[in-house]
């Protein structure tokens, strides 16, 4: 019985991107007596977290299904994680660093709708008319200023994946068809399969919001634009508008297209994301294109999902934590996410330890 109770558990992590990473961290660095496994079919490359802009950036509206005041508790805990790390000496082989800059709107603001999450970030100002016409007068009528921080996810996920192998934890790079075959293995699996849960938990609530963006070369662009809305306002369609400078290169983008599976980069998608970065900001006119890329935000109309189950297999069942559905704010939420992961799988594990002990 004593030993049953001080059986190191096993939990497995199905995902390697931003979402599953940061929740594999953060659980073999919480819970003691564990063993984790991580695996998933890509590291560091196709998969929406190697694409990700990486700026942390709070919603105007909520996220689908998930409330605002849920949204804000883990974009201020993913928050407080990443202000010390890009503080940190070690801050360029982290990736995560601070950025100033500009969240625009094509309309004007109404006074009462300062945003809620203006404390949040730092230096937090209406943008004077002024301003805005001296710098965007052809393209916006309002906006904020503040200073906020950026991820570069291939400098980040490399990261986190060696705090977890020093940790001692392992990493299997293989395709996973079905839950069911970690019944009697493990004692919980973890599922940050982003769009990849459509098929392992037959979630059909789930659809790719493909985002193609462009990375470039333009040392004299030091600040970051958004092109933002508020409801009500009207968008441009299924394109949006941001420059994210980053260690070096610029992210420009993008795209928003509801139900697109297609990964290969669109020239017609490229010409529009270059035409109109250079119309806004005519010093990006020209910029060395350093790649194309393409990735599919796991979009999901119920909201992230992030709940236990008991998924049953035949006579098999095994206990599942789902963390997916981040579509295009997985960078802002990942660490408060990863907490609520850890916390639910340590109440499964002792819940589990309780049960054997009475046996
Ligand atoms: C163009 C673009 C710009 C973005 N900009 C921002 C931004 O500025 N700020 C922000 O906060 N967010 C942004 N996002 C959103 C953010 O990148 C995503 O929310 C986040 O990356 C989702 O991470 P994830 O780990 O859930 O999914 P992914 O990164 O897609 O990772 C999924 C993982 O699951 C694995 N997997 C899936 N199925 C299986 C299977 N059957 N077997 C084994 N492994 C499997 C994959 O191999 C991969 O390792 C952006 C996204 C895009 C595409």
């Amino acid at each position: 019985m004593a030993a049953e109770k001080g059986r190191t558990k096993r939990v497995v992590v199905v995902g390697a991107g931003v979402i599953g990473l940061s929740s594999a961290v953060n659980i073999i660095e919480t819970i003691p007596n564990v063993e984790v496994t991580l695996i998933a079919e890509h590291f560091e490359e196709h998969m929406a977290s190697s694409v990700s802009g990486g700026l942390w950036n709070p919603r105007e509206v909520p996220l689908n299904g998930t409330p605002m005041h849920v949204l804000r508790k883990w974009g201020k805990e993913t928050w407080d994680h990443s202000i010390p790390l890009a503080l940190s000496s070690e801050a360029s082989k982290i990736g995560i660093e601070f950025i100033p800059g500009y969240r625009l709107y094509p309309e004007m603001i109404k006074e009462e709708e300062e945003p809620w999450w203006k404390d949040d970030v730092i230096g937090y100002r209406r943008v004077p008319q002024k301003e805005i016409k001296q710098l965007f007068a052809s393209t916006f009528k309002d906006g904020y200023f503040y200073m906020t921080m950026i991820t570069n996810c291939p400098i980040y996920l490399p990261y986190l994946m060696k705090r977890f192998l020093q940790k001692g934890g392992k990493a299997i790079q293989r395709k996973v068809d079905s839950f069911g075959e970690f019944a009697g293995v493990y004692d919980v699996v973890v599922n940050c399969t982003g769009l990849g849960a459509k098929f392992l938990a037959q979630d059909d609530a789930l659809e790719p919001l493909r985002g193609q963006i462009i990375r470039v070369r333009a040392p004299m662009q030091h600040f970051f634009i958004l092109y933002s809305l508020k409801a009500g306002m009207k968008g441009l369609g299924n394109r949006s508008f941001y420059v994210f400078p980053r260690n070096g290169q610029v992210v420009l983008g993008g795209t928003y297209q509801h139900g697109r599976w297609d990964t290969k980069p669109s020239q017609e998608d490229a010409k529009y994301i270059l035409d109109k970065a250079s119309q806004v900001l005519p010093n990006l006119k020209g910029s060395e294109v350093v790649k194309h890329l393409v990735g599919l935000r796991p979009c999901r109309s119920k909201g992230v999902r992030l709940e236990a189950e008991t998924m049953n297999f035949g006579a098999l069942k095994i206990e599942v934590v789902h963390n997916y559905g981040h579509e295009g704010n997985g960078v802002t939420l990942h660490w408060g996410c990863a907490k609520e992961t850890t916390r639910l799988v340590q109440q499964i594990l002792e819940k589990s330890s309780t049960l054997q002990a009475r046996l």
